[in-house]
């Protein structure tokens, strides 16, 4: 399987809204290969999530899926792999939670992002069959940083106050253990 390049901010594909996948397309051999190189994609660049219009294809699909980090003092919990495909996405209550996150469309940056501590989502998966679940914490993030790719928005678009836009090493170096977080934020 091949890994496929992301593109950059800067390609208008990641500031096109994605089109809703065929359902019946779901299941084709192309749309398949395309579910497995994005993962492969993902995991080659050791993120924890890939929506399609960081490859380049126009379409409603990301993956995410979070390994058990290998210090687990950071503390990131083990998320199982997931396609969605034509998410909705609705907000659950519950006060906006602030945390870092990187992409892997903006390489080496890092910036304090509030999202919603829940998210019901709703959609198909690769078999197309019907998705209905609550993704919370971590993973909540993940799929409301991805589903943003599908509208043409990127996690800067929701910063609140870019004074905590660092690069990686000087966020590792100041910024990682202290305020909000200390997780090693990994790029999505
Ligand atoms: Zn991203």
């Amino acid at each position: 399987m091949p890994v496929l390049p992301i593109v950059r901010l800067g390609h208008p594909a990641l500031r096109t809204p994605a089109e809703p996948v065929v359902p019946a397309r779901v299941v084709e051999r192309a749309f398949q290969r395309l579910i497995d190189d994005m993962v492969e994609t993902m995991r080659a660049a050791e993120g924890v999530g890939l929506a399609a219009p960081q490859v380049g294809f126009g379409l409603q699909l990301f993956v995410y899926e979070a390994l058990d980090a290998e210090d687990p003092a950071r503390g990131i919990p083990a998320i199982p792999l997931r396609a969605v495909i034509n998410p909705m996405v609705e907000p659950l209550p519950g006060e906006l939670v602030y945390d870092w996150e990187g992409c892997l469309s903006i390489p080496d940056l890092r910036g304090l992002v509030p999202r919603h501590p829940a998210v019901r989502v709703r959609g198909l998966d690769r078999g197309g069959g019907a998705l209905d679940y609550v993704a919370r914490g971590f993973e909540a993030r993940i799929v409301q940083h991805e589903f943003d790719h599908l509208n043409g928005v990127v996690f800067l678009d929701r910063m609140r106050d870019l004074q905590s836009l660092a690069f990686y090493d000087e966020w590792e170096r100041f910024l990682a253990e202290s305020g909000a977080g200390a997780r090693s934020a990994p790029p999505e």
